[in-house]
């Protein structure tokens, strides 16, 4: 039986069990050997790893996070390292990967397959592999999927556990705007997304936040912070009670200086005279069950993964499975990690904007 390996990898998120759990009962029916690889690479250079049996998988699917665990492992960024899984793969007779990661470990992945020819050969050089295991194992078939919460992956509308995260915030942020509406207080409400502003700007659309900041758009002016609190000012003469912002962890300035919670705190505070708070959500965005969403696109994305492996031939490049316009796509590996990309292409900046008009009256016509 061909025997292949899956691992989940980089920051974890929700949904990727139900990757796992289809790749796993799809290598079944298809007649293949699934192994589990433990921790992302760190599993592959420290040689754990094991089959992984139809029941094994029973009851992922509501599952949060990763139970084949997930790992950020230094020693794969080097050669050494990959030389080292290389062996281990070899050795437990695995020839084709499944990786569910963002996009430091897809990265990661399509390194592994350029050198992987290279790798063969320093092995049998070094007697770690034999002539016949170097035949044998001449090609290594690896298939991404993105597993992300940040959404900031290019060729995929969507990366998997990105809508159960923005679910996570929304709930989170309808928590602080009861008890912020009692109090009359400003919250200052950080968001992750690393250097992608997907999380916040959709978070802000669906909170009717009243100022934004995310990464990819920096405050045009150099005096922001006036242009914020005059606005801010506006809607508290006016009578709204509370202030909602949302700044992502990676927001900066035009100068691409950070813009950090606190400072947007202090300004409401000293400027408007709220009492301004921040709340930083962190993993808590991470955590909790799946949404249908992100079950789905595990689901789907995982079943293609191996109809993928199945149809790669060695000159084949390893593809990413992504999804656009609500159809699975497959695009070469290292295309989607090369491209660079804008605001996420999962909203339409010109709906998105027409939607943020609504906060504000002296918009209408
Ligand atoms: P994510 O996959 O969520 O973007 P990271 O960027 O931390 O998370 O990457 C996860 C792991 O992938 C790293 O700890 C490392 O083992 C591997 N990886 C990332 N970038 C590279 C790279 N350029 N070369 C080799 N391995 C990499």
């Amino acid at each position: 039986k061909r025997r292949i390996g899956i691992l989940t990898s980089g920051g974890d998120s929700q949904g990727m069990n139900a990757a796992v759990r289809a790749v796993v009962r799809m290598a079944h029916v298809k007649g293949l050997d699934p192994w589990a690889i433990y921790d992302g690479y760190q599993g592959l250079v420290d040689n754990v790893m094991r089959p992984l049996a139809w029941a094994d998988v029973q009851g992922l699917l509501r599952l949060g996070g990763t139970v084949i665990g997930t790992a950020r492992c230094l020693a794969f960024r080097e050669r050494a390292g990959r030389l080292t899984a290389a062996q281990h793969l070899v050795e437990n007779g695995i020839d084709a990967l499944v990786v569910i990661g963002g996009d430091g470990s897809l990265t990661g992945a399509d390194r592994l397959r350029a050198e992987w020819g290279s790798l063969l050969d320093e092995l049998l050089a070094t007697n770690r592999i034999d002539q016949v295991q170097r035949a044998t194992y001449a090609h290594l078939n690896i298939v991404g999927l993105v597993g992300s919460i940040d959404n900031d992956m290019s060729s995929t509308d969507m990366t998997i556990g990105c809508v159960s995260a923005l679910h996570r915030i929304c709930e989170a942020v309808d928590a602080i705007e009861a008890t912020a509406l009692s109090h009359g207080r400003a919250f200052v409400v950080e968001v992750m997304g690393r250097h992608c502003g997907w999380l916040a700007l959709t978070a802000a659309l669906a909170s009717a936040a009243d100022w934004l900041f995310v990464p990819e758009r920096p405050p045009l002016v150099d005096n922001w912070e006036e242009e914020m609190c005059a606005h801010l000012k506006k809607l508290k003469d006016r009578g709204q009670k509370k202030i909602l912002v949302i700044v992502s962890e990676g927001a900066i300035d035009k100068n691409l200086k950070p813009i950090k919670s606190e400072y947007v705190r202090d300004l409401l505070a000293a400027k408007l005279k709220f009492d301004a708070r921040v709340t930083t959500l962190g993993h808590v965005q991470r955590g909790g069950s799946p949404c249908f969403y992100d079950r789905y696109l595990g689901t789907v994305q995982g079943v293609r993964a191996v109809d993928e492996i199945l149809r790669a031939t060695p000159e084949t490049p390893s593809p990413m499975i992504g999804i656009s316009n609500n159809k699975i796509t497959v695009e070469p590996l290292v295309q989607a990690v090369t491209l660079t990309h804008a605001v996420s292409t999962a909203i339409d900046a010109k709906d998105f904007a027409r939607a943020m008009e609504l906060r504000d009256p002296e918009f209408a016509t």
